[in-house]
């Protein structure tokens, strides 16, 4: 068996335990393979293995790998999420070419998306980022702002508002690997409360998705636990 294929068994068996620890159905879990920096070969292991929903932040990167793998696999749907940073003056090919995108912060960047969605592709699914723990990351918008921006966001045309996302700082402790996930949760329910309809909350990488699931991560974004160490050029 593959490096892949092993770590995917390995990821997946997580997953499962930490669903049952939570008594939640394994299905209301998605994962998010992350291969950024990882090469369109390395997608294609994890697609033969059934793996069908993948992440990337770099967009030249993210856009050429969705081609190499749409012409290896022509016959094999895979959707793919945009997770990294979004510039203003690239919104069009992530518009283009992802099926969904966590890390919208801004309402700029939000109505670019809808203006610039092509409308046979269908509505492009959004989760908003959050600042979930204050000062240690800069990237996503502040919990006091929420409200008003998810207000905004749910009426835009060609987008469909999902839910919530966050980074939080890296903690090691799982007790305290919880607080962070807990607290999207309840911004995830004012949200619902306020009348507006979210189902996701994209939380938990590597290090940290049994504890995002056993606050309700819906989506969780694994790329090391896959694919191996990343090494940046
Ligand atoms: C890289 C990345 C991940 C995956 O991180 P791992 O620790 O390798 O699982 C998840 N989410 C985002 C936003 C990332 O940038």
């Amino acid at each position: 068996m593959s490096t892949i294929a092993g770590n995917l068994q390995a990821v997946e068996a997580t997953i499962q335990v930490a669903c049952e620890a939570a008594a939640r159905p394994r299905s209301t879990v998605q994962l998010l393979a992350v291969s950024k920096t990882f090469p369109a070969e390395a997608v294609l292991e994890a697609a033969a293995c059934g793996q069908r929903a993948f992440g990337e932040n770099y967009l030249q990167e993210g856009v050429d790998k969705i081609a190499a793998v749409a012409k290896a696999l022509p016959d094999t749907p895979l959707e793919w999420h945009f997770i990294g940073p979004i510039q203003s003056n690239k919104t069009r090919p992530i518009a283009t070419h992802f099926d969904w995108v966590h890390t919208v912060e801004r309402l700029k960047i939000a109505q670019r998306l809808s203006e610039q969605r092509p409308p046979e592709r269908g509505p492009l699914n959004i989760c908003l980022q959050v600042n979930i723990s204050g000062e240690a990351t800069k990237s996503g918008v502040h919990p006091s702002e929420l409200l008003a921006l998810a207000r905004e966001v749910a009426k835009l045309p060609n987008l469909r508002l999902r839910g919530l996302m966050a980074i939080p700082e890296a903690e090691d402790d799982p007790a305290l690997q919880r607080m962070p996930f807990a607290r999207l949760r309840a911004l995830a329910q004012d949200i619902v409360k306020d009348g507006i309809f979210v189902d996701t909350l994209s939380m938990g990488m590597s290090g940290d998705m049994r504890a995002a699931i056993l606050e309700g991560a819906s989506i969780v974004r694994v790329g090391s636990a896959i694919f191996g160490a990343r090494h940046y050029e």
